[in-house]
């Protein structure tokens, strides 16, 4: 298959078009944004951690049957995916109070939620992402009434799953952010799991410790967030004990770029 011209640059991935008008190709960049873009840095490797690590994720909840975009890595950094037309809403999961959710509502940090708390906030990066009502998707269509209550199902399935998976090899999964998308296949229309899902889009705390092994590395100034992937990837079983997909990664490209 054949990688065409940029299609779209995001804050962490570009989509390419290919020969096959109903596949593009997602590349993960190693940018890391935070606060509406007012924070921005490059943490290499961290691009090729995520790829593994939602490919990992997105392969596991195709086998308990929740479609999604994925449809294969094709190397360390890029996977072809299902070309859809993304709804403009980031669904925010929440089993435990931390980030946003605190600071709106002043419920105290690491409260456990009696049950998953679903947010809704509009993709739009000039208005802040902002929260928004079940309502208003339906006011603006951004999706029906019917896809919204799928969409609602398959969230609550891929939290129980996700829950259960990290939890299996030591890790909280506090909140998340998923995306979905319109798939048009055989004259229909239907919504499938899109995006990423990675310690990029979700709070991961260690079970014991509540050591962050996510994104807030970045955001709170903690550091060592390769360190923190790495070990996600390597508890989930994507990377092995002794290897160190990252360093090799970095290793590799600062040779290229001396070499330049
Ligand atoms: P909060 O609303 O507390 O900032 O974020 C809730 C959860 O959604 C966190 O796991 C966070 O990583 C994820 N999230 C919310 N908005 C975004 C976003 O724009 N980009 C990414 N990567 N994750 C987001």
């Amino acid at each position: 298959m054949k990688k065409g011209k940029k299609l779209y640059e995001g804050k962490a991935k570009i989509i390419y078009a290919t020969s096959d008008k109903s596949l593009v190709i997602q590349y993960f960049k190693d940018d890391a944004t935070a606060f509406n873009n007012l924070k921005k840095s490059t943490i290499q490797g961290k691009g090729v951690l995520n790829n593994r690590i939602s490919e990992h994720i997105l392969t596991n909840l195709t086998q308990i049957g929740i479609k999604n975009h994925l449809v294969k890595r094709l190397n360390m950094r890029e996977q072809i995916i299902k070309l859809v037309e993304i709804i403009p809403i980031e669904f925010i999961v929440r089993n435990v109070a931390t980030g946003s959710l605190t600071k709106r509502l002043g419920i105290e940090e690491g409260t456990v939620l009696k049950h998953p708390l679903l947010e809704y906030c509009l993709k739009d990066d000039k208005l802040g992402d902002p929260l928004i009502a079940e309502e208003h998707i339906l006011a603006f269509d951004w999706a029906t009434k019917l896809e919204l209550e799928k969409v609602k199902k398959m969230i609550l399935r891929i939290n129980d799953f996700m829950i259960g998976m990290f939890g299996a090899v030591g890790i909280k999964l506090i909140d998340f952010k998923l995306e979905f998308g319109k798939l048009k296949e055989n004259g229909k229309t239907e919504v499938i799991l899109a995006d990423e899902i990675s310690p990029d889009t979700c709070r991961l705390w260690d079970s014991i410790t509540d050591k962050r092994l996510d994104k807030d590395r970045f955001r709170k100034d903690l550091g060592d967030l390769i360190p923190a992937y790495t070990e996600v990837a390597k508890r989930l079983g994507i990377l092995h004990e002794h290897s160190n997909l990252s360093s090799v990664n970095v290793t590799k490209l600062r040779s290229i770029k001396k070499k330049k």
